[in-house]
């Protein structure tokens, strides 16, 4: 049976500042889903990872589909007016538009899609993250499918061993690459190396007949032309039989790794894996993944079961927290802050710099004097 799994997500308001939204905000698109979706969807699921709230969806019309996405923009719409309600902080902040046009690609929130021939026992794990952007999954995807050290299934299962490819996106200019491992593994790992500017998008079997990976790579300044916030990454990834063990593609987030993110976008923080529905910090907000993982059959979920809610990963908690100080009490100084091809998003940054670029001037050569004199 052909099933597409869409994970689309928005921030549209949270409470007391960029925490996570309110009951009854999540109640509002709950209700709006449950009650529009009659004759579309086979199942649903809605949740949220910090400020940002998605929806999980599983029907048969296919990616990129103009009634799905419709469905999840308006939705985000009826949670927005419950957010302005109440006063909540950036209130519909990631729709970006003022009416919907076909596809919710560009339009603020970020979408991932799997179409697939479902498997017997289909399982898969999405990815929701807060204070961060797309590329923040280059690291742990790098780990999933290229990495022996992170990954034993690469040398012993003989799918995973034949190499996959990555589908890879240059933010900036929308164009996309696809790097075949093993022969272009070292431009892959040219490309992860700037997380900033190219984003996995996809990761497919090594023939291309099944699409493993599918994460959002919308950068919303590209879209809103400045700095709106970040553009929190969503990620499905199928696991286990030709894929990565689920948990192979779980403890890939084991080592909280440096991402952008965090307090106003504009710092290197670790991402810290945490429980289903988990608010924000407000120790700077560290960047935050949560893990939601699925069984399929016929369309029909059941769970979430949460990836990171086992007792283990207190400890990699714990280390993103402390990572999360170190680099922190560095304050301004960067590597704690961003590049400033990154900050000049930001007005207040740009502002800055103009201001310091008026009062540069030509170093003056020194006045030849008397006693210079021969
Ligand atoms: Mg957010």
């Amino acid at each position: 049976m052909r099933i597409t799994i869409s994970a689309i997500k928005a921030d549209i308001g949270g409470i007391g500042g960029h925490t996570r939204p309110s009951d009854e905000l999540v109640d509002a698109v709950k209700s709006f889903v449950a009650k529009n979706s009659k004759g579309m969807l086979i199942d649903h699921y809605i949740g949220f990872s910090g400020d940002d709230i998605h929806i999980i969806m599983t029907h048969t019309l296919g990616v990129d589909n103009e009634k799905i996405h419709k469905l999840a923009w308006d939705a985000f719409t009826e949670g927005t007016k419950v957010a302005k309600e109440q006063g909540l902080y950036g209130a519909g902040q990631d729709l970006l538009k003022d009416s919907f046009s076909g596809n919710v690609k560009g339009m603020g929130p970020g979408v991932a899609e799997i179409e697939m021939e479902e498997r017997p026992s289909e399982v898969f794990c999405i990815f929701a993250a807060d204070k961060t952007e797309p590329g923040a999954y280059n690291f742990p995807l790098w780990r999933m499918f290229v990495d022996a050290r992170s990954n034993t299934g690469l040398l012993i299962n003989e799918r995973l061993a034949e190499g996959v490819v990555f589908r890879i996106m240059d933010v900036m200019s929308g164009k996309v690459a696809d790097l075949k491992m093993w022969q272009d593994k070292a431009e892959l790992e040219a490309a992860l190396m700037y997380p900033g500017r190219y984003v996995v998008s996809a990761v497919f079997s090594a023939d291309m007949s099944e699409q493993i990976v599918s994460a959002s790579t919308d950068r919303l300044h590209n879209i809103a032309g400045t700095y709106v916030g970040k553009d929190d990454p969503i990620m499905i990834v199928r696991t286990q039989k030709n894929f990565p063990a689920t948990e192979e593609a779980g403890s890939a987030f084991n080592d909280p790794h440096y991402v952008a993110g965090n307090t106003r976008g504009s710092h290197h923080m670790p991402l810290q894996p945490v429980r289903l529905n988990s608010a924000a910090s407000l120790n700077y907000s560290i960047p935050i993944v949560s893990c939601l993982l699925f069984s399929m059959h016929n369309g029909k979920l059941t769970g979430p079961h949460d990836g990171f809610g086992t007792v283990d990963w207190d400890l990699q908690r714990m280390w993103a927290a402390e990572r999360a100080m170190i680099m922190r009490n560095q304050g301004f100084i960067h590597p704690a802050t961003l590049i400033p091809e990154e900050l000049e998003y930001n007005k207040g940054y740009q502002a800055r710099m103009s201001k310091l670029e008026s009062k540069f001037r030509d170093l003056e050569e020194p006045k030849k004097g008397k006693a210079g004199k021969r």
